[in-house]
């Protein structure tokens, strides 16, 4: 149902992004790539995706001007690229401080600017940004990711109410804990800060904020971004979706 429409998901080289991709290129959009990774890997995603990669860092708003330029219109905008960086805040370096706020946060901004005009003129979009259960709760140690993901909380619904009778709708989705890379890299910090070992910060940090007790899956985020796209959900805006196993029901 998504034949004739452009996707642009940003960070989708890996981990949920890429998930969203496949999700959407499944129902026929054209899907743009954008992220970092093996330019061999990146080549094959793109045959298997018949998708096209534009290379840039979201850190910068000229990256995100590159980005925007080398996608031309889009009518689908997923707003994923993302970084974490794990420590107690009088030690959190002031660099990855902007880092962060630059990448979850900023290119948001950037990137919405650049698309909304062409969503108005053709009378239909979707910008899906992915926050996270940290954008609704905080856990200690994750200063600028949480403030960032409540930024882009607050963000997406001002967006939603500014092109709301544009036939463009703006959500979050805020997934708990998915099993990617993202994850991953940050376990030996979080040893580190909280002087656990390798299991307890998976089983006691990570998934027993999970009532289901299981990390989220990437297709689960992609399978929402479908829905979002519907026309079923045109009534559907300046929401947060939780899947996150419980997380933010306590
Ligand atoms: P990931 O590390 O697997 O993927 C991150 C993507 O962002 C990659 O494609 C990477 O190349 C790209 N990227 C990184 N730095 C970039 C830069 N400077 N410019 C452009 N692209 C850049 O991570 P993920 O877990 O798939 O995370 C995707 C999003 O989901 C992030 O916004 C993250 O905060 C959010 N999220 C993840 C989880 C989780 O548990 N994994 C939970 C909640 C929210």
């Amino acid at each position: 149902f998504l034949s004739g429409k452009r996707a642009l998901v940003t960070g989708s080289t890996s981990g949920i992004g890429l998930a969203v991709a496949r999700a959407l290129r499944a129902e026929g959009a054209e899907v743009v790539l954008s992220g970092f990774g093996d330019e061999d890997e990146i080549a094959r995603l793109c045959t298997t995706l018949s998708a096209r990669h534009v290379p840039a860092d979201l850190t910068t708003r000229e990256g995100c001007e590159a980005l925007m330029a080398g996608a031309g219109d889009v009518d689908i905008l997923v707003n994923n690229a993302g970084m974490q960086h794990v420590s107690p805040v009088e030690d959190f370096p002031p660099e990855k401080w902007d880092l962060l706020l630059a990448l979850n946060l900023t290119a948001a901004f950037h990137t919405i600017r650049l698309a909304v005009p062409y969503m108005k003129v053709s009378g239909w979009g979707r910008i899906i940004n992915t926050a996270s259960a940290h954008s609704k709760v905080a856990s200690p140690f994750k200063a600028a990711y949480n403030a960032a993901k409540h930024g882009l909380d607050g963000l997406t619904k001002t967006v939603a109410l500014e092109v709301a009778d544009r036939g463009i709708t703006v959500n979050c989705i805020s997934p708990g804990y998915v099993w990617t890379p993202l994850v991953e890299n940050q376990i030996p910090d979080t040893m580190k800060a909280r002087g656990m070992t390798r299991e307890q910060v998976v089983n006691d940090v990570l998934l027993v904020k999970q009532a289901t007790r299981k990390f989220v899956q990437p297709e689960e985020i992609g399978a929402l971004a479908v829905f979002l796209c519907r026309e079923e959900a045109q009534n559907v805006t300046g929401a947060n979706w939780s899947v996150d196993g419980g997380w933010t029901a306590e």
